[in-house]
C-alpha cells in the first residue's frame, strides 16, 4: 500500500523538502506543531486560524512558547502553543528556536552566507562534496530572489554609516558573499504592495516600518517566509499540512500495520493524540526538536532502535548573543533591517567581526513611553565561528540534557573578550551572560559514512532505519561558523530531489 509521506516541521528544511516531493506527483502530510502567522501574504492566501505575532498588551503571553529545562519536568514547560519562541535552557549552552508554519523563517535576519569553512561537506560521504551542492545552494538563492546588498539599498545603520575615521570601530576588512532575503523596494521610500505570480500578497521593505522585520516577525511580508515562497504553491497541489500538531513519538515496525513506520501527534486544536502512517518520515523539526524526538522516542518510549552516534557532536556554531546598550540619541535601532552588517575593533588584537541589528517592532511593547525609546536605541550583538562541536544532548532520568564546555572552544573566550573591549572603547556597555545563547544549535545526528560515525548518510536517511531521513541542520557534519539556513536549505533540496527520484522509480 502507497503511504503519504510525513514531514515533521515546516521551517526552511520541511518547505523545501516538501516542495521537491509535491512537486514530484508524491503526496505528502506535513505537521507542524505552530500555527499559521498572521501576516499580509498569509491573508492573501485566505488561510483563516491565523496568530498575530506578540505585540502590545498579548506579548507577555505570545512571546514564548515552551521552556525546556533539567528542572521543568520531562516534557519541559509548555506555556503558549500559539506562542513564537522556544528555549533550550542547560548550564553551559541554551538555544533559541521558533514555531510557527513557515519556522525559523519568520524569525531570521534574511542573511544568507556559504559556510564559512573551507571543505564543509568533503570528506566524509563519497557521493558528496562542496562542487556537488554548488547548484542546490544556487537554487535556493534563486528561489528566495535573494539580493546582495549594494549602496543604492541605501541599508541604514551599517558600520559605514555609524563610525567615521576617528573612531576605534569600523566595517569588516572583509565580507564574504552575503544574500538578504527580503523583497527591497524599487524606490527607496516608497514602498508598494505587489502580487507575486502565485497570487500572494506582500508589501516591499520598509525601513521606517514601526511593527519590525526582525526576530518578533514581519507582519507585512517585506522578509521571505518559507510559509507563502515554498508551501503555499504547494497547497493547490495536495499537499496535506497540519498546523498545530505536534509529532511525540516515532515508533517503528507498528503492530498491526504494514507500513514502516507510525508517527504518533498531539493536535493542540482538538486536544487529541492522532496516529499516521507511513513508509517514509523526514525529519524537519530543526536541531533540538528533531534530536528530542529520536532520542526520546529511542531512550524512553523504546520505540526506535540503534543510532549509537545520536546526539553526538553538537555544536553551537560559535554563537554567543548578548545585549549592547548602545543608546546613541537620535538613533533608532529598531528600525531598517534586522541585521546591520558586521563591525569590528581597529585594535588587530581583537580581530573577531560582531554583528548585531536592534529590537524589532519595539515602538509596538507593552512598556511606558521612556523605556521603549530606550530599548529603540539598544541592539543584539554577536559573533560566529566553528567551535569544537563536542558537546552532547542525551536522556537521563527522563530528561533531555545539553552537555557541553564552552571552554574547549576558544571562539567564546574570544568572542567574550572583544564584547568587554568594545564596551572599553565605545563606552557603550555590552552586557552577556555566563555561558553562550546560540540561536544556531548544529549537529547531533551528523551525516558521515558509516554508522560508527554517523547518524545519517549521504540521502539524509537513518543507518539502520529505511525510509526515516533528517532534513535539517542536525545532520551538519562540520559547524559551518555562519549563518547555516543556506546550508539547510540546500542540503533539504538534495534529500528530497533524490528521495522524490526514489519513490518515483526515476534517475
Ligand atoms: C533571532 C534569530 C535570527 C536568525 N537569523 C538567521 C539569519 O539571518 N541567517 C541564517 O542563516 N540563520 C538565522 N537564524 C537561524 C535560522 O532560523 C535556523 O537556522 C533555521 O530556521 C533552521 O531551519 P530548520 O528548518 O532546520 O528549523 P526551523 O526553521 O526551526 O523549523 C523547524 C519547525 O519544526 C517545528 N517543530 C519542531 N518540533 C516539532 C514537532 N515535534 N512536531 C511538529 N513540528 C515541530 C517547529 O515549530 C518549526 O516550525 C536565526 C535564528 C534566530 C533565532
Amino acid at each position: 500500500m502507497m503511504t503519504k509521506t510525513i514531514i515533521i516541521g515546516s521551517g526552511f528544511a520541511g518547505a523545501v523538502v516538501a516542495d521537491q516531493l509535491v512537486n514530484a506527483g508524491i503526496q505528502v502530510t506535513l505537521l507542524e506543531r505552530g500555527p499559521w502567522r498572521d501576516t499580509v501574504p498569509v491573508r492573501s492566501m485566505g488561510i483563516t486560524d491565523r496568530t498575530p505575532f506578540p505585540r502590545g498588551r498579548q506579548m507577555w503571553g505570545a512571546t514564548f512558547r515552551s521552556l525546556r529545562h533539567r528542572w521543568l519536568g520531562k516534557k519541559g514547560l509548555l506555556l503558549n502553543p500559539r506562542g513564537l519562541l522556544e528555549m533550550f535552557i542547560d548550564k553551559h549552552l541554551s538555544t533559541v528556536c521558533s514555531s510557527s508554519v513557515g519556522g525559523g523563517s519568520h524569525i531570521y535576519s534574511g542573511v544568507f552566507r556559504y559556510p564559512q569553512v573551507d571543505h564543509f561537506w568533503d570528506g566524509f560521504c563519497e557521493d558528496i562534496s562542496d562542487a556537488s551542492m554548488k547548484r542546490h545552494y544556487e537554487n535556493v538563492l534563486r528561489k528566495f530572489d535573494a539580493v546582495e546588498p549594494a549602496a543604492d539599498l541605501k541599508i541604514p545603520h551599517t558600520a559605514a554609516e555609524r563610525f567615521g575615521p576617528g573612531d576605534p570601530v569600523q566595517g569588516p576588512s572583509k565580507t564574504p558573499p552575503t544574500w538578504l532575503g527580503f523583497l527591497f523596494p524599487e524606490e527607496v521610500g516608497s514602498p508598494r504592495k505587489i502580487m507575486t505570480a502565485e497570487g500572494i500578497e506582500r508589501w516591499e521593505l520598509d525601513y521606517d516600518d514601526r511593527d519590525g522585520h526582525g526576530f518578533l516577525g514581519a507582519p507585512n511580508g517585506a522578509k521571505t517566509t518559507v510559509d507563502f515562497l515554498y508551501l503555499a504553491p504547494l497547497l493547490n497541489k495536495g499537499l496535506e499540512l497540519r498546523d498545530l500538531c505536534e509529532a511525540t513519538r516515532i515508533v517503528e515496525n507498528p503492530v498491526g500495520n504494514e507500513a514502516r513506520y507510525r508517527v504518533d501527534y498531539f493536535d493542540h486544536k482538538t486536544g487529541e493524540t492522532v496516529s499516521l502512517y507511513s513508509d517514509n518520515v523526514i525529519l524537519a523539526a530543526g536541531t533540538m526538536n528533531t534530536l528530542s524526538l529520536l532520542l526520546r522516542s529511542r531512550d524512553i518510549d523504546g520505540t526506535l532502535q540503534g543510532m549509537p552516534q545520536l546526539g553526538k557532536r553538537l555544536g553551537g556554531n560559535g554563537d554567543f548573543f548578548a545585549f549592547w546598550d548602545y543608546n546613541e540619541v537620535g538613533r533608532n535601532l529598531s528600525t531598517g533591517l534586522p541585521f546591520h552588517g558586521g563591525f569590528q575593533l581597529k585594535d588587530e588584537n581583537f580581530p573577531l567581526v560582531l554583528g548585531g541589528g536592534g529590537w524589532p517592532a519595539a515602538d509596538k511593547y507593552p512598556f511606558p513611553r521612556f523605556i521603549k525609546e530606550r530599548v529603540k536605541r539598544g541592539a543584539f550583538t554577536s559573533s560566529m565561528g566553528p567551535d569544537a562541536m563536542d558537546g552532547t544532548v542525551g536522556i537521563r532520568d527522563g530528561k533531555l540534557h545539553i552537555d557541553f564546555n564552552p571552554d574547549n572552544s576558544p571562539i567564546y573566550a574570544q568572542t567574550a573578550a572583544t564584547f568587554r573591549r568594545m564596551s572599553e572603547v565605545t563606552g557603550k556597555k555590552i552586557f552577556h551572560p555566563k555561558s553562550p545563547i546560540t540561536v544556531h544549535a548544529l549537529g547531533g545526528a551528523c551525516m558521515d559514512r558509516d554508522i560508527e560515525r554517523g547518524v545519517v548518510g549521504s540521502n539524509g536517511e537513518v543507518y539502520g532505519h529505511q525510509g526515516l531521513f533528517i532534513a535539517d541542520g542536525s545532520v551538519f557534519p562540520r559547524m559551518p561558523g555562519g549563518p547555516p539556513t543556506l546550508t539547510i536549505a540546500a542540503w533539504a533540496e538534495r534529500l528530497g530531489m533524490r528521495l522524490a527520484e526514489r519513490l518515483r522509480g526515476t534517475p
